[in-house]
């Protein structure tokens, strides 16, 4: 029995077994690492009678390659997920702009996924190299030159030569870490509503653009789905103020006639915050997905850049381990620092771009949003590479 003051050693220990810090905590464990994980919650297991997570993300085709490539996404597969086909953006219905999965040939763009069931798909897979801690959380960090040790809320230390954190945008660990953010907060919050729609199980995701905010539709499995509605952050709080069926009343009024009729099962609202983190790592403290960057929701591609993240730290540090090196060495901190934060900061901007001139109503932007989807509309070209970069194949 170890005892509860002798410090435990670890390869690795991450902080947040949220999807990001799971995958992190498969890869790593999958390639030989002895993993410590740490998570304050516990997750749920899957009830194939309960309604959907209320949190959903749209997973495009990089993150689903990388997850097959771990095992979680047939564990998924097993549970629930929804492939969409078609991705639409519009201003007003009759002037939609479509892109096809069969235009950059694929069967799919993508695939509406609950965030839970992702995560625990992913926590199915871990074997003896992953020492969970949960329900836990860190009191203390400290570094030394060639090590990093967590003091947990149980008294427990652990010691590693490297320690993630991904735990989420508010990250505890990046500010034990010491290490400053850039950001703002958007004046706009939405809303996000699990429904029962009217229509059989549908292949399409759409987003109409109004000059108070985007409205957008995400299919779920069977005649389940999810609407995003983006509004000043004082009427989505009124909004989420309401019960279900006011709510329905009002989701039937400002949405367009592609949502059919439907019944509001359950909803929340989520602040929008823009979120960068001047540095990625300080000393054997590294960071990645949200606790890095939080980016506007807009297109959906939050956790698609936590996941490149993990995707290339966990192939440096096996490289790393393949050959004797430091796993936590300055060097290669550095080198995931270099590629990544600039990826995803190119990523944040657009989105901001893409939140200015499709989010309000001056005229000169209106007439350049207009122009823009008309222009998309008439090009084949154009909407080939906006879709292969939107499914993470660019
Ligand atoms: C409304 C909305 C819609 C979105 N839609 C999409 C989408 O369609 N596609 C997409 O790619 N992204 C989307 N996102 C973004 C996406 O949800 C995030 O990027 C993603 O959840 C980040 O994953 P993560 O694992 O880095 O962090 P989180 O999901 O925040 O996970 C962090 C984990 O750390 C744990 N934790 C936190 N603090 C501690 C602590 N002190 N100790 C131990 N554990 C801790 C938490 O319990 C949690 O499990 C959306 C976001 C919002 C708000």
């Amino acid at each position: 029995m170890t005892s509860k003051n002798a410090v435990q050693q670890f390869d690795i220990s991450i902080v947040g077994g949220g999807m990001v810090g799971a995958a992190i905590a498969l890869a790593l464990s999958q390639a030989g690492l002895q993993v410590a994980l740490i998570e304050k919650q516990p997750v749920q297991e899957f009830n194939s009678q309960s309604p959907a997570d209320l949190r959903v993300s749209s997973i495009n085709l990089a993150s689903e390659a990388w997850l097959s490539q771990l095992g979680a996404w047939q564990a998924l597969e097993q549970m629930r997920l929804c492939p969409y086909q078609r991705l639409q953006a519009f201003e007003q219905p009759h002037s939609i702009v479509t892109f096809n999965a069969a235009d950059i040939k694929r069967n799919h763009l993508g695939h509406i996924v609950e965030n839970n069931l992702l995560q625990l798909a992913l926590w199915q897979q871990f074997g003896a190299n992953v020492r969970l801690f949960c329900p836990s959380s860190v009191t203390a960090l400290q570094q030394s030159a060639d090590s990093a040790t967590l003091t947990l809320d149980s008294g427990e230390q652990l010691s590693s030569k490297l320690v993630v954190a991904a735990d989420g945008g508010n990250s505890q660990l990046r500010q034990l870490a010491g290490i400053g953010t850039n950001g703002w907060q958007y004046n706009q919050a939405c809303l996000v509503a699990l429904i029962n729609t009217a229509y059989p199980q549908q292949d399409v995701t759409w987003q109409q653009f109004t000059p108070t905010g985007p409205k957008a539709f995400l299919p779920l499995c069977g005649q389940q789905g999810s609407v995003v509605w983006y509004e000043e952050a004082a009427r989505v709080k009124q909004l989420a103020a309401l019960t279900p069926a006011q709510l329905t009343q009002q989701l039937l009024n400002a949405f367009p006639a592609q949502l059919g009729e439907v019944e509001v099962v359950a909803s929340s609202w989520f602040p929008l915050a823009r979120m960068d983190a001047n540095r990625y790592y300080a000393g054997r403290v590294v960071l990645a997905g949200d606790a890095a960057h939080t980016i506007n929701p807009l297109a959906g591609q939050g956790v698609n850049l936590g996941f490149a993240d993990a995707k290339l730290l966990t192939e440096l540090i096996i490289d790393a381990r393949r050959h004797n090196s430091d796993i936590g060495s300055a060097p290669l901190l550095q080198s995931y620092q270099r590629k990544r934060k600039p990826a995803n900061l190119l990523m944040m901007s657009a989105m901001d771009g893409f939140y200015q001139v499709f989010g309000n109503d001056i005229t000169p932007l209106r007439k350049l949003r207009q122009l823009a989807l008309s222009v998309a509309a008439r090009s084949t070209m154009l909407k080939t590479l906006v879709a292969r970069y939107a499914v993470g194949i660019e």
